[in-house]
């Protein structure tokens, strides 16, 4: 190896290349450096858009290309850039979970990614399950070795932290199946048309990995969340407030708000008691004394 003089390296030094280049413009993402984000898709890649392989004549790579690989590593420096994509993965999934450490994680299948995928997940000491159809001997003894429990059925466990390695969409449709409350699910293959029995699921896999796209769920709110609500509703013109709710319908004909007319959007039943027979107490003049605290 040869390095420029003002380069952090000397001859000898252990590198990896990064795949991905900046885009010239360059995006917001690019421009801070984390061009695995690019915003406007313009990026190139070694070997797979716009740019010649790394093999393509000499090794080749500017330092700020390179990361540092300790020589302990040696030729398994070749495995940091899937891991890479793994590191990623992990540090998204935290900041989606900040106050929850995962009770379960699910990896579906055991090809190279999915059993470096178990290796970060045990390495957490996380209680990890790998799921694939086809076990080897060698599978076998590498899940063994990491103390993960392999899978052959998507069955009995209620992962919080799914990741995928299989790019198959009937693997996703049945990890789904089973994951618990508040789960994240990373999406990390990728496999040309792998239609199988649910081509929108396949559709929105070919999008999500390669855009960094979020595939999660979400119910009900937090407090601060209502707090924005209000605040978000007080900033909101009241006209077209209004014009939202269509129709407001007493409690004693709840049943019409059930029905669809054309010009429905938010159809409101109200609690008020019509003036000639409200009571003297009730709930309703209980809440109107109550509004103003
Ligand atoms: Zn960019």
């Amino acid at each position: 190896m040869t390095a420029p003089a003002n380069s952090p390296y000397a001859p000898g030094d252990l590198v990896v290349g990064m795949v991905r280049r900046p885009d010239p413009v360059p995006c917001v993402s690019c421009a801070a450096g984390e061009w695995d984000a690019c915003r406007n898709g313009r990026y190139t890649s070694c070997g797979i858009t716009g740019r010649d392989g790394y093999g393509a004549q000499l090794w080749c790579a500017a330092p700020e290309f390179t990361v540092p690989v300790d020589p302990g590593i040696a030729a398994r420096g070749v495995l940091a850039e899937p891991v890479s994509v793994l590191a990623k993965a992990w540090e998204r999934i935290s900041a989606m979970r900040p106050r929850e450490h995962p009770h379960c994680v699910l990896v579906t299948g055991a090809g190279p990614l999915g059993l470096l995928a178990a290796l970060l997940a045990a390495q957490r000491g996380y209680r990890t399950f790998l799921y694939t159809r086809t076990w080897t001997t060698r599978r076998t003894s590498l899940a063994d070795r990491l103390g993960v429990t392999p899978l052959e059925r998507l069955d009995g466990v209620e992962p919080d932290v799914v990741l995928e390695t299989t790019g198959a969409p009937h693997v996703l449709a049945g990890a789904l199946d089973l994951i618990a409350r508040n789960a994240v699910v990373c999406l990390l293959g990728l496999t040309a048309g792998a239609e199988g029995p649910s081509p929108a699921l396949a559709s929105a896999m070919r999008r999500l990995v390669p855009y960094n796209g979020v595939l999660f769920g979400t119910v009900n709110a937090a407090r601060r969340h209502y707090a924005d609500a209000v605040q978000a509703l007080a900033r909101a013109d009241r006209d077209w407030l209004d014009d939202l709710i269509t129709r407001q319908v007493p409690l004693d004909r709840w049943h019409e708000a059930l029905e669809r007319r054309p010009d429905d959007l938010k159809v409101v039943v109200t609690l008020e008691t019509p003036a000639e027979d409200a009571p003297h107490s009730g709930p309703a003049q209980d809440r109107a004394e109550k509004a103003p605290t």
